[in-house]
């Protein structure tokens, strides 16, 4: 019979050493995806996916949480770096509200998948600021899922801004160096 347990979410512990390589604190967006491009680089070479992400406070630039994409290596759709910093900022702040703790922002390699996209509106971030464009990671193999032609629009309208091309050739030129598993779906499906 079968018998099921609690699933962990995996947070690979060279997180820890990459946080205690950066400051603590990065004031400019441009050094925050500076980082969040270089966790992806860095997450490649540990065996997953080519995206990272991190929350930061909006005002002061400290590093809340950051994530990866672990998809391949820990065997779960879930485990996209958006859900992953998103979920360890909540663990770490103590609340799924991320708006009662103050403002805070979402930096990400790439924009967000039809997945991270309906996860990060409940989750009270504040702003969202991405790297690549959707069609730069299609460009490599990967969906991003259905999801509205005006999503930018859609979030707005709902208070959270979006920042979009931010060091966008650096985030392109990880997802080119990747050479690693493309899980998208569509492409088992294809005869
Ligand atoms: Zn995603």
């Amino acid at each position: 019979m079968k018998r099921w347990q609690d699933i962990v979410l995996p947070i690979p512990d060279w997180l820890n050493t990459w946080a205690a390589e950066i400051s603590p604190t990065l004031p400019e967006v441009d050094q925050r995806m500076a980082a969040v491009i270089d966790l992806a680089r860095i997450n490649v070479q540990h065996g997953g996916g080519p995206f990272a992400a991190a929350v930061f406070d909006q005002t002061s630039g400290e590093l809340i949480a950051p994530g990866v994409n672990w998809v391949v290596p820990g065997k779960s759709s879930l485990l996209h770096a958006e859900v992953m910093a998103l979920a360890l900022a909540e663990q770490t702040l103590g609340s799924y509200e991320l708006a009662s703790y103050g403002s805070f922002e979402l930096v990400t390699s790439a924009e967000p998948c039809c997945q991270c996209l309906g996860v990060l509106q409940w989750t009270g971030i504040a702003s969202i600021v991405c790297g690549a464009r959707s069609e730069d990671v299609e460009a490599i193999g990967f969906d991003e899922g259905q999801r509205a032609a005006d999503w930018v629009q859609g979030l707005q309208r709902r208070g959270i801004s979006v920042t979009r091309e931010v060091m966008r050739a650096q985030a392109i030129e990880v997802l080119q160096s990747y050479r690693g598993e493309i899980y998208n779906s569509r492409l088992l499906t294809k005869p």
